[in-house]
């Protein structure tokens, strides 16, 4: 059960954050991995860090997700050394804060631009491949910010995170016919180095909020997305999946009170 050994898995925004914890669990299994992220030294580290790591074949791809030519050249690329993509996580996205007060219109449109059209972007550059693979399985990272939570100062990107569950519906309906399934993961708040900047008083204050009472670690997502491209989910399809300790649960700050 829950074989991935010998996947072709494309994993954008792969350098670091929850997108290197994903890259991680599929090297770990066996998978072949490609890194997707603009950053070239930074795609490389994270790279020969996998190779450390996994049994199978690691890759670097330098590519703006935001650009559809760059994606189709990140996919052609991942074709000519992998022969194929089974898996596409596409987990690249950014989060900067804007109040909406003061929001421009060049700050809106950077958000939908890379947190909804790369996601749109890199699901048709890897479309033929993914068609082609028969079993071929899309994982996109949303977030709980926007299909059901909110947070100021995060309007813009929490609209893009619920964009993508609508493109994802459509989406799904559209690739079955292909083979393809295509789900979204919700982190609540996981520990990467974007979340420690916000300081300590942010972090304690959402620690507080989650009944699990620690904050979610990359594997944490790596493994939903794992479990999500196996054969054995290949019933699920077009669905939304919180991975949040319970965060989006309590109804007050009372119900999460130590008792
Ligand atoms: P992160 O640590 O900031 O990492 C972002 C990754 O995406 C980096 O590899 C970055 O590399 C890459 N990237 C950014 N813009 C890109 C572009 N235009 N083209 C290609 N690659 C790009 O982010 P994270 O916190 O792990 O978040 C990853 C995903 O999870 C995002 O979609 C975010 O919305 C979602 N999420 C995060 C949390 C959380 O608690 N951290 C919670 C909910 C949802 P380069 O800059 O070198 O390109």
């Amino acid at each position: 059960m829950f074989e991935l050994g010998g996947k072709s898995v494309v994993v954008t925004g792969a350098t670091k954050g929850i997108g290197y914890g994903i890259a991680e669990v599929f090297a770990k299994a066996g998978a072949n991995v490609a890194v997707v992220a603009r950053t070239a030294e930074e795609v490389r580290r994270a790279a020969d860090a996998l190779d450390a790591v996994g049994s199978g074949r690691t890759l670097g791809v330098c590519a703006d997700i935001g650009d559809p030519e760059s994606c189709r050249e990140m996919s052609a690329g991942v074709l000519a050394a992998f022969d194929g993509i089974d898996v596409l996580c596409a987990n690249a996205g950014i989060m900067p804060q804007a109040p909406l007060a003061t929001m421009t219109a060049a700050e809106l449109s950077s958000v939908l631009r890379v947190n909804l059209g790369g996601t749109v972007f890199v699901v048709q550059a890897c479309l033929d491949a993914l068609t082609a693979s028969g079993v071929g399985r899309v994982v996109l990272t949303s977030s709980i910010t926007g299909p059901i939570t909110g947070y100021p100062g995060w309007s813009h990107y929490g609209a893009s995170k619920a964009a993508q569950l609508g493109f994802m519906r459509t989406a799904a309906i559209e690739l079955a016919p292909r083979g393809i399934t295509i789900n979204a993961i919700l982190p609540g708040n996981i520990m990467t180095e974007g979340l420690a900047a916000m300081g300590e008083e942010y972090l304690a204050g959402m620690t507080a909020a989650i009944p699990a009472g620690v904050l979610g670690s990359p594997a944490d997502i790596g493994h939903l997305a794992a479990f999500l491209a196996t054969a054995e989910a290949g019933y699920i399809t077009g669905q939304a999946i919180a991975v949040d300790g319970g965060q989006t649960l309590p109804e007050s700050p009372d119900a999460v009170r130590p008792r």
